[in-house]
């Protein structure tokens, strides 16, 4: 068993000075993947995305061994290592990663859905919604926060809330979308009323997960003004939030897509508190466990379990060095360039091994779908047109 501490460890940094001076003069040619891959027999018809913010191997264990329990990650037939690496930066942030998650591009930390020069390109979503398959969002942040709007929304900084809102308002490729903000939608600097304006539009917009109309095929759940609480105030509410989106969009013959988010993984490395990253980590572990037994019981759902980047340097020492007493200790705030861990189930699943960069994995998910990776890829130069100057004299 490790002992949860919440004391954060110092360290000599000028001892670790040679070590990174030694890896930052490697110039690590990350190539995004646009080779077509070889098609799976089995075709997936389903896909969920489940990333956990912040998540790396250290969380994982970490997890496990101050529970004692066996998580779900153990489960899946297959595992890799993804590199994680923005274009600007050696350390990424979650728009940058999280864009290399939904549209396979590498972009400058900031950016969101769109590359370094702020060309849009195109998400997984959006592909799989032009296919006919129903889409799905669901979070315990805000739904404007990076790793939900890299699916639906093209901004070149993050913080653009209210921007990415509207674009979420006018979206005709999201069907349902769960998390907080609500802030961001009826507490605007322009002073509108999104919600109204979604309403107008078709949506259906609830402030709770209780009385939703799942025959619905288009709404939005804004659970909080600001993000969700932190998992011992807001219970069950990311896995049941992913059974209510799963009753929605399975209705759906041509099948769908859903990115699900533990969210506040990272939260709680960021502040370096253990506890709490170990029951947001058994929450999204409960969550996994809803995808899986439903990809279980359907056969044809694809299940990519995956991280943006690692946060907090966690790892697990002994303080006294005797390789008895493991506790955690955090060596940053910040994130770090720790690659993460990939895991699949599921048709196609046998793609995730091996070594790969973040932006290989919307490559290997169409493919499972039967969709030319490299067609999707191209289409995204053609259609969209930069928007630079749309948004260049924003407020940050
Ligand atoms: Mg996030
Ligand atoms: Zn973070």
């Amino acid at each position: 068993m490790v002992t949860i501490v919440r004391k954060k460890m110092r360290y000599d940094y000028r001892k670790y000075l040679l070590i990174i001076l030694l890896f930052s003069s490697f110039s690590f040619s990350v190539g995004v993947s646009a080779q077509p891959l070889p098609q799976t027999a089995h075709r997936a018809k389903n896909v969920i995305y489940l990333i956990g913010d912040g998540m790396s191997l250290p969380q994982i264990y970490g997890a496990m061994l101050a529970t004692g329990q066996d998580l779900s990650f153990k489960q899946f037939p297959y595992s890799g290592i993804v590199t994680t690496r923005s274009a600007s930066n050696e350390i990424t942030d979650s728009s940058a990663s999280g864009t290399a998650l939904s549209c396979g591009k590498k972009t400058k930390n900031g950016m969101v859905g769109m590359n370094p020069d702020s060309i849009p390109v195109k998400s997984v979503l959006e592909v799989m919604a032009e296919q006919g398959k129903m889409t799905g969002v669901v979070v315990t942040s805000y739904v404007t926060h990076a790793t939900p709007a890299v699916f639906y929304s093209k901004v070149p900084k993050r913080s653009f809330y209210d921007d990415i809102a509207e674009q979420l308002l006018n979206s005709d490729k999201v069907n349902v979308i769960i998390g907080g903000g609500r802030k961001y939608f009826n507490q605007r600097q322009d002073g509108r009323n999104l919600i109204e304006e979604m309403q107008n539009k078709g949506w259906k917009v609830y402030d709770t997960l209780a009385g939703i109309d799942v025959a619905c095929r288009k709404y939005a759940v804004l659970a909080n003004q600001g993000h969700m609480p932190s998992v011992a105030m807001r219970g069950d509410f990311l896995p049941n939030a992913t059974k209510t989106a799963l009753q929605t969009l399975s209705k759906n013959e041509k099948g769908f897509f859903m990115m699900v988010e533990g969210s506040q993984i990272d939260f709680a490395c960021h502040e370096s508190d253990s506890a709490t990253m170990v029951a947001e980590m058994l929450d999204f572990d409960k969550t996994l466990r809803v995808a899986l037994d439903f990809a279980q019981k359907d056969g044809n759902t694809l299940v990519v379990v995956t991280a943006d980047h690692e946060t907090g340097g966690l790892t697990l020492i002994d303080p006294q060095g005797r390789y008895s007493s493991p506790c955690f200790a955090f060596s940053t705030h910040s994130h770090t360039c720790l690659p993460v861990a990939v895991f699949a189930f599921g048709p196609g699943s046998d793609q995730f091994t091996g070594w790969m960069d973040n932006t290989e994995i919307v490559g290997k998910i169409l493919n499972a779908c039967g969709l030319d990776a490299m067609e999707a890829t191209r289409e995204t130069r053609q259609d969209m047109e930069p928007i630079r100057e749309n948004f260049d004299s924003k407020r940050e």
